[in-house]
Parts: C-alpha cells; sequence; structure tokens
C-alpha cells in the first residue's frame, strides 16, 4: 500500500523561500508574510497577525532548540530550515495534529503551501522533524509523560499507514465503474463525500433525529428497545438489515452505482444466500462503541462502508503485522484479539511496533478496504450502512485466499457458491472463472462421502456445526444433539468423533444429481438445462442503480479543502488560558465471559467462535473512551508560562538578528508596510 505518490528527486530541494532565508532575509516583512499566509496575495492579511504569528514562531524557536538538545541529526535541519519546520508544524496543528492529518490523509492539501513539496516529503519531514516533538508539546495531541519517558525516542511513526482518499481533480468529470474497480484492488481507499455530493443519497434521512422517529425495536444485550431508549445509555451497539426500512432501503439502493451495489451482475456474493451486512446491506448504529469485521475468515472480500451519520475512525492491521499483534495483545491484555472486547489505540501500536492504517471518516465518506486486513472501527455516535463485494475480477485473488485457510471457517460457503453459479450460468461462464470453481467445487467432494443411504435435507445447512468447515454435498444430523445443543449438522470427521447412536445421513441433492453435474462440468461447451435440484439459492436480479457512471460536478468543493490558514484570532485559540491536558485514553478491558455475556449473541455463534477464534462471527464492544476535550480542527499551540512575555515578543528577536527592517515593523503602519513590500517586490523584479 502506498501512502502518497512515489518519490521524485527533482523535489527533495526545500522550497525558494528558504533560500531567501538563508541568503540573509529572514525576518522581512515580505517573507513572513508569504509564508505564514500563502495567499495573502489575494487576501488581506492583518498586520496583528503576523505580531502574533512571529510571537509563536519566538517561542517555538526557543522549545525546538530546547527539544533536539543538540542532537546533531535534528540541529542540521532546524538551522537550515527552522522557518519550514515552523510552518510544517503550524499547518498541522491547525489541522488538529500528525493523527488527524494521517487520518484524513491531509497530506496532498497543504502540499500548496510548499512549493508544491510532494505529500511523502512532507509526512517524512513531520514524521523524523516535528512528531517527537508534538508528542512533548502539543497539549491537544501529546502522549502522557509517562510514555514519552519510556517509548518516545524508540517510536517509528511512520508505522501509522495512510489511507488513499481520492479527491478528484479538477480534470476528472465523472467517476466509471472502471474506476470503481481499480478501488476494489486497493488494501483501503476513501471516496470523501461520495454519498452525499456525488450519489446524492440523502443522507439526512439517516440522521440520528430522522432514525429515532422509527418505532422499529433494536437488538441490545438480548432485549429490544427503540432508539430513544438506547440513546440515554452512554454506549451501545446495535444493527438492523437495511431491507426492514424500505424507504430508506430505497435511498440508498437507487441512488448507488451499478459496481457498488451489492446485486451488481458483477457480484458473486449474489450467489449466497441473502445475509445482511455480508451478501446484503446492514445499519449500523453505536454510541462510544465498536465494532471488528474483517480477517481470514473473510477471504479477502471488499468491503464497503457508508458512513451515514457522525466520525468513524478505523484501526485495520494488515495480515502481515496481525500474528504479532494476536500474541503481543494474549500476553500483555490476556484477551484473545478476535473476540471483540479489546481494541488498539495508536499508542500501544506505535509502543509495540505494529504496523497500520489508521483512517477517520465523516457523513457522507465511503471507505472501501480487503477484508484480509482486520479493521476496528469506533464512533462515539455514528450510523454506518455496510455490506461486502466478491467482484468477479478478484475471484483468483479470493480463491488464493481461500485455499491458503482451507482448514479454517468461512464467511462464504465457496463450494455451494460455485455449484450455484456454474448450474445457472453454464455453458456461458467466464473460463477464468470457471476453471477456479470448478476447482474448488470438485476438490470439496471426499471420497468418503460416497458410501450409505442419504435423505433429502430439510434445511440448507452450509457449515458443520462442531468444526465450522463447508457443507458442500453430504453432511450428517443427530437427532439428540440437535434438539439439546443446537447441533444443526456435522462434517464426516466430525461423525467419526460422535458418540451418539442417532445419526442421520443427509445430502442436499442425490449422488445422481451429483454426477449429472460433473458430467457438465467435464463437457462445458456443451448446452444443458440447469438442474432444478441444485438450486438452494433464490437469485436477486442483477441491480442497475444509478448507472454505470456518475457525472461530477465541477463547481464541487470539498468542506476539507477550505484549508485556510486561521485569518483572524478568533479561529486561532492560542490556549493562552487553557491548562496543559493530558490525552485520556482509557479503555476499559473486560473478561471474556462478561462480553459475551453482553453481547447478546445466540448459544452457538458463541460457541463457535469459542472453537474457533480466527472465523467467529463478527464481534462488537463497548468501550469507556472519554470525551475527546478539543475540538478537533482547533489548533492549539500553547506558550509555556515561563515563556510568556508582557513585553514586545519582537524586542529579542530585533537586538539579536539587527535587522532595520525588523524594527521597521514593530512601529510602522499599514500603509507603509504595503509600500514597504511594494519596494521589496520591485526591487526583487530589477535584480532578475
Ligand atoms: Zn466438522
Ligand atoms: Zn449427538
Amino acid at each position: 500500500m502506498k501512502t502518497t505518490s512515489n518519490p521524485n528527486p527533482s523535489t527533495t530541494a526545500f522550497p525558494a523561500v528558504f533560500n531567501k532565508i538563508q541568503s540573509g532575509k529572514l525576518f522581512n516583512t515580505n517573507n513572513l508574510i508569504t509564508s505564514l499566509n500563502p495567499e495573502s496575495e489575494s487576501n488581506q492579511i492583518e498586520y496583528k497577525n503576523i505580531i502574533n504569528s512571529i510571537s509563536i514562531f519566538q517561542t517555538f524557536l526557543l522549545e525546538y532548540y530546547k527539544y533536539i538538545n543538540f542532537n546533531s541529526s535534528l540541529t542540521f535541519a532546524a538551522s537550515q530550515q527552522i522557518e519550514y519546520l515552523f510552518s510544517l508544524l503550524y499547518c498541522v496543528s491547525h489541522k488538529g495534529g500528525w493523527s488527524i492529518m494521517n487520518g484524513n490523509n491531509y497530506w496532498p492539501l497543504i502540499s500548496k503551501y510548499f512549493n508544491s513539496l510532494q505529500a511523502w516529503k512532507l509526512r517524512q519531514d513531520y514524521d523524523k522533524y516535528l512528531f517527537a516533538f508534538e508528542k512533548t508539546w502539543n497539549p491537544s495531541s501529546k502522549f502522557d509523560d509517562d510514555t514519552n519517558d519510556k517509548f518516545l525516542t524508540g517510536i517509528n511513526p511512520s508505522l501509522m499507514k495512510t489511507v488513499d482518499f481520492y479527491r478528484p481533480s479538477l480534470l476528472a468529470n465523472e467517476i466509471t465503474s472502471v474506476l470503481i474497480h481499480s478501488f476494489y484492488d486497493e488494501d483501503c481507499i476513501v471516496i470523501p463525500e461520495m454519498a452525499n455530493k456525488f450519489l446524492k443519497i440523502n443522507i439526512e434521512e439517516f440522521s440520528i433525529d430522522r432514525l429515532r422517529t422509527m418505532t422499529m425495536p433494536l437488538q441490545y444485550s438480548d432485549k429490544s428497545f427503540t432508539l430513544d431508549k438506547l440513546l440515554c445509555m452512554n454506549s451501545f451497539y446495535t444493527e438492523f438489515p437495511l431491507k426492514e426500512k424500505l424507504p430508506l432501503y430505497y435511498e440508498i439502493s437507487e441512488k448507488l452505482l451499478e459496481s457498488i451495489h451489492w446485486n451488481s451482475s458483477t457480484n458473486l456474493l449474489r450467489y449466497i444466500p441473502e445475509t445482511p451486512g455480508l451478501s446484503s446491506p446492514l445499519i449500523i448504529i453505536l454510541k462510544n462503541s465498536f465494532f471488528l469485521i474483517g480477517g481470514q475468515s473473510y477471504t479477502s472480500l471488499n468491503g464497503v462502508y457508508i458512513t451515514l451519520y457522525g466520525k468513524c475512525e478505523w484501526i485495520g492491521i494488515p495480515q502481515a503485522a496481525l500474528k504479532a499483534l494476536v500474541k503481543k495483545v494474549r500476553k500483555d491484555q490476556g484477551v484473545d484479539l478476535y473476540d471483540g472486547s479489546w481494541r488498539p489505540d495508536e499508542k500501544y501500536l506505535l509502543i509495540n511496533n505494529i504496523e497500520f492504517f489508521y483512517t477517520l471518516t465523516r457523513s457522507g465518506d465511503i471507505f472501501m478496504a480487503k477484508s484480509d486486513i482486520v479493521y476496528w472501527m469506533y464512533s462515539e455516535l455514528g450510523v454506518i450502512c455496510q455490506w461486502f463485494m466478491l467482484p468477479k475480477n478478484r475471484m483468483s485473488q479470493i480463491s488464493d485466499s481461500y485455499y491458503k485457510t482451507k482448514d479454517k471457517q468461512h464467511k462464504v460457503n465457496f463450494p455451494l457458491l460455485a455449484v450455484e453459479y456454474m448450474n445457472m450460468h453454464l455453458p456461458d461462464v467466464d473460463m477464468e472463472i470457471f476453471a477456479l470453481l470448478k476447482k474448488i467445487f470438485v476438490e470439496s467432494i471426499d471420497e468418503g462421502y460416497w458410501q450409505g443411504i442419504f435423505i433429502k435435507e430439510t434445511d440448507d445447512i452450509r457449515t458443520c456445526s462442531l468444526c465450522g468447515k463447508d457443507l458442500v454435498w453430504r453432511y450428517f444430523r443427530c437427532n439428540k444433539c440437535r434438539i439439546q445443543k443446537d447441533v444443526e449438522g456435522f462434517c464426516l470427521s466430525c461423525k467419526n468423533s460422535h458418540k451418539c447412536s442417532e445419526i442421520e445421513n443427509v445430502e442436499k441433492f442425490s449422488s445422481v444429481e451429483l454426477e449429472k453435474l460433473y458430467m457438465r462440468l467435464d463437457k462445458s461447451n456443451e448446452s444443458h438445462q440447469a438442474q432444478y435440484a441444485l438450486k438452494k439459492v433464490l437469485i436477486r436480479e442483477p441491480h442497475k442503480g444509478c448507472g454505470d457512471k456518475i457525472l461530477l460536478d465541477t463547481t464541487f468543493c470539498y468542506v476539507e479543502e477550505k484549508f485556510d490558514l486561521p485569518k483572524n484570532e478568533k479561529q486561532i485559540q492560542w490556549g493562552m488560558n487553557s491548562p496543559c491536558k493530558k490525552k485520556t485514553n482509557n479503555v476499559s478491558y473486560l473478561d471474556v465471559d462478561e462480553c459475551y455475556k453482553r453481547k447478546g449473541m445466540k448459544k452457538q455463534k458463541i460457541r463457535e467462535a469459542m472453537l474457533n477464534p480466527l472465523s467467529g462471527p463478527r464481534f462488537n464492544y463497548v468501550v469507556d473512551m472519554k470525551k475527546k476535550e478539543q475540538e478537533a480542527d482547533l489548533a492549539i499551540v500553547e506558550i509555556p508560562r515561563s515563556k510568556r512575555k508582557t513585553n514586545n515578543p519582537l524586542s529579542s528577536l530585533v537586538k539579536k538578528t539587527n535587522n532595520p527592517e525588523l524594527s521597521a515593523l514593530i512601529s510602522i503602519d499599514r500603509k507603509k508596510e504595503l509600500h514597504m513590500k511594494n519596494n521589496i517586490e520591485n526591487k526583487n523584479v530589477e535584480e532578475r
């Protein structure tokens, strides 16, 4: 997963403005105006803002030199590019700090303030020179002192990966199905404001206020509640199939692009029984809680998540880092990562050297992610619509993922999906998919199943209740355990170790039908009638949604791209009066039993999870998290009490630099300043 565009050697040089600084023009009016407010050419800048910024700059200088403490690798940059570092810190603080910059992948958006220095370079410089400084100095995002003392120097900030944000350029005028399919190949991607601004879904219909007018009962902890009742609680998690509210269902269904629709002709999940949250949309409502989704059992399906209300935070662990984290969590916290009672935070992952994706979404954003990454989604109050896709052109990747985890339980019974698809489409199936599906199906039929007399099944049982493996053709059931222990059916290997005597042999279809299917698979060019006996799923018609492309409104502008630096004092909260606050992230770790009790899950599901935590059902649990004390969008740059001076903040600089232009700046009025600026500009022109 790349985080930004590739390195380009020609852009590793610092912007031209720093050459000016090095040539002795540091602190003249002209470069202060341009570097502190890059849009000054079109906007008037208030004189007092410059003074204000300089006072912060002075503090920054003092604090930064104290921080680098003669560290040779940092001192050089500090002496050569201190104003660049200041501008970078100022920009990032203004957007809420390093984590929020990464979570929204804002780096490409600030590039214009740094002579188009590339996003990866800005991030790299920030990680190297300013990350640790921010974590000790910025009151809104600093780590606690204990963490800083013990771990800060060992932390590698590049472990936090940004997720690609698709922000169409002015040149792009449409979103096509080709583009959407390219998103499926990404590990994860956010398309900001796609649902509301591009697809024109009326997300207002999904706001908490609108949803609370619904009278439908919602499940939480094995009980039914109205949303109003749930909202009185400190935290909850609940979900319902979107189909239960038809007007809401159509609001999304009719406006989605065909290529992203759960009933898309290219989505092979149409060939499994309709399962909300897997093959059809599920609405999730949560308050101060989270859910865990993804992992090997999802065989790399593509998850689609529309944030319909509120803000969500996503932490994703790629497969490569997962093993180490599972081990670490078991050792440190004594919990199984997959049981859903535990959630990592940024600090924990950084300290333990675990690579992770971090992203933030807000209402209207669509987040798409391959599900072999394990995700925690957290929201203080949010509504999300979620389903999975199995795009035809990813079938080979997905079958790889299936074979790698063949002895584990899967969310999708692939052999039965293969039967359903091939039975319906032979002989007109795409040859590449056909070969993969045929292999999956043929290999799933074990020799041992051919012996004995079997009766036809009454229910479509697809998973072994004991080991979780796929049931494809023949299986067994025990009339005693069915009633007493919820054991619906089990596979041959579980039968061999089953001690009861009341075992029945059942089959999904007869051996004659199976032989016939084999014959059709071998002569896949010949036309034969579909076998009625093999049909287990009511296949939904492909849905066109709003078509295969949408035109973009060229006048559209992202809310988040209004990225101007603050221009008046009201926008800048310098934190003069606020005491230094520590960031508090109190996640409560609860024991597993308590967690199961409160999740309100069926006993059977819990047993499945106990037996095979890797592939258990999706869990969710609630954490107590102290509300963020600061609004994310406010920059708080606190000036330490000892450094606050009542005299003119520029006086010390004036003495030090002995720059006549700077002393002039203190007493100059606006008219003179502009005059001086023009003079400098003219001089520059003449010099050229
Ligand atoms: Zn079994
Ligand atoms: Zn039994």
